[in-house]
This record gives C-alpha cells, structure tokens and sequence, in this order.
C-alpha cells in the first residue's frame, strides 16, 4: 500500500509500520494539515558544477590560471603540514596573479594560499574584478578544494565586485569548476 503515502521523509520512515487507516490519514489529513498550518517541508539542495576529467579539458584561457596556480605551490612556505596550495586570479584586465599559503610556527597565525592572495588583490586590486579563480597543491594526488574560512571569503569577494568568477579545485590532472563563489558555501551567514 506504499502508493498509498505521503512521499514525504517522515511518512516514508514510518511507513512499514503504521497500520491502512494511519497511513491515509496521514497522507491525507495529518501531513497536509502540518504542511499548510507551519510550513514545514523538506527541501533538496542541488549543486551545479562541472567535472573535467582532464586538464586539456579546460579552456585555454582558464588553464592558464590553473598553470599560474600549480606553479605558485612553489610560492608556499609549508614546513609543518608540507602540504603546498597555490591559489591565482585572471583579473578582467588579463592580468593573472597568484599566492601561496604560508604557516608559522604560531600554527593559527598562518594563512592559506587562497586568501593570502584574495586578501592582496582587495587591498591592490579591487577596481579590477577576478574573472577566474584557480587552486593547486602539491601533494596533488586529489583535487584541493578550499576550506570552511577561504569559501566565505572567496563569497565575500564575490559579493563585493559583484560579479560571479569561476572557481577551479584541481588535482594533478582532473578539476571541477563551479561558476559561483556561493556554490561552494550554501546557506551564507548575512550579518
Ligand atoms: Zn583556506
């Protein structure tokens, strides 16, 4: 009798259990009931991004950022983790420039490449908008994708150029791109 039931999560886990007369009543009167009076539903959220399963995927003019940003891993002074990010930005006048992360030996004073180098474009470059954003490291066996601090940030930077830049995450030879800072940080603190 499973057709029989509300398709919502709660009904569902329920389901097996419940005998005829509660799964209609249910799925006719209690669920629609508490959807209607307190607006709770479950909702799905869906991520577009895209997978390039090479690099010679990716559009010249972007993988030239990816270069800049495995070349830049060389920038990184990383001599606790020995993990190397290097981050680069196309900026819309062309110009293309990078950063490494940087530890010291206070271990929360250091900085990740990715906002070492948004930080700097801010203070110097902020009238020239990042059209594409790129992020290596070595090791690069995966793909390095931007921690928790580093996507607020890139969402800021974002909000404040107001225009959308892509975002490469690359590994050695695969990447996956999103057009959006705010894809990579749903539900974005508003203060
Ligand atoms: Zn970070």
């Amino acid at each position: 009798m499973s057709f029989l039931l509300c398709p919502c999560k709660l009904c569902k886990k329920a389901g097996a259990k419940v005998s005829l007369f509660e799964k209609l009543f249910r799925t006719f009167v209690v669920h629609p009931f508490i959807k209607q009076v307190f607006g709770i539903m479950k909702k799905e959220l869906q991520l577009s991004y895209t997978r390039f399963s090479s690099l010679k995927e990716i559009p010249a003019d972007d993988l030239e950022v990816v270069k800049a940003a495995q070349d830049a891993t060389r920038k990184a002074h990383a001599p606790y983790s020995h993990f190397h990010v290097g981050a680069a930005a196309r900026l819309k006048s062309g110009e293309i420039l990078s950063a490494g992360n940087f530890e010291s030996e206070v271990y929360p004073a250091g900085l990740c490449a990715e906002r070492s180098l948004l930080f700097f474009l801010e203070s110097n470059h902020a009238d020239d908008p990042i059209v594409a954003f790129a992020i290596a490291s070595n090791p690069d066996e995966r793909e390095c994708y931007p921690c928790g601090q580093c996507r607020q940030v890139l969402v800021d930077v974002q909000r404040r150029q107001k225009t959308p830049f892509r975002i490469y995450m690359t590994g050695r030879d695969s990447a996956t791109m999103v057009d959006s800072a705010e894809i990579l940080l749903p539900f974005t603190f508003i203060l």
